[in-house]
């Protein structure tokens, strides 16, 4: 399970999260759903450890991971921009973090062959990211988040650069992901329709803190505030 307890983030003298605690357990599929700068992304960062708390504790399958580098976390993040790097092969993008860490080659081979067989890449792994589609490049992404194995997935919404059917196509990969790889996943959007289709529980945000929480049925049928069922009804 993850566990954050008493989390603030501070630029500057303002709060951006205020003291916000939640718990996660294993396996569970959980989204952020909120207004544009709530707080979101800074939550997803500082669970990934590319943000330091101000104040707080962060834990991770019963260990405190508060001052833990992001590599030592056991956490993968997939971004809305991809980065991928565009003078690599697709192959190469996928695998750079693991040779980088000096896995052996027939380890790396097959693992390469796993993630690439689910994400259906197979037939791309020569090709360089620029000659491929949007949808394609955050396949590659995925591949790359999903290939350390992780225990815990971060998505900062994957899929928001992308057009309506593809967006739909990827949600049902990513749910079938972690289904799979029974995998805790956290993954971040600000549209309601997708919150609802994905999640086994929304956290909804509001102004760094969370605002409501429960099933996508509990928010839909019983929004505990003006604020929630203003956003729950809102077109995205
Ligand atoms: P969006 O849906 O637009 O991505 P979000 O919910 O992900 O929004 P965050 O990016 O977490 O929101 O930002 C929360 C608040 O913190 C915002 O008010 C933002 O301006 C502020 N913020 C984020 N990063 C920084 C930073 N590096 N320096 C100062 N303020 C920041
Ligand atoms: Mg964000």
């Amino acid at each position: 399970h993850i566990e954050c307890s008493g989390i603030v983030k501070s630029y500057g003298a303002h709060p951006v999260i205020d003291g916000l605690n939640l718990m996660i357990p294993d396996h569970e599929f959980v989204v952020f759903l909120g207004p544009s700068g709530c707080g979101k992304s800074t939550m997803l960062r500082m669970i990934a450890g590319l943000e330091e708390v101000t104040a707080g504790r962060i834990s991770i399958g019963g260990a405190d991971v508060t001052n833990r580098h992001p590599g030592q976390r056991g956490v993968a993040m997939v971004f809305q921009s991809y980065a991928l790097y565009p003078h690599m092969t697709v192959a190469d993008n996928i695998t750079f973090g693991l040779r980088r860490a000096g896995v052996p080659g027939p380890e790396i081979d097959r693992r390469l062959g796993e993630v690439a067989r689910m994400l259906g890449l197979e037939p791309m792994l020569n090709r360089k990211p620029k000659a491929m589609s949007g949808g394609q490049q955050q396949r590659v992404a995925m591949a790359r988040a999903m290939i350390k194995t992780p225990k815990v997935f971060l998505f900062d919404e994957p899929l928001s650069n992308l057009d309506a059917k593809l967006r739909e196509k990827l949600r049902t990969e990513i749910r079938k992901m972690h289904n799979s790889l029974k995998t805790t996943t956290i993954f971040v959007t600000h549209d309601q329709l997708e919150a609802m289709t994905i999640a086994d529980r929304i956290v909804l945000m509001r102004a760094g803190a969370i605002e409501q929480q429960g099933t996508p049925d509990e928010i839909f049928d019983r929004p505990a505030t003006r604020f929630v069922a203003d956003f729950i009804g809102s077109p995205s």
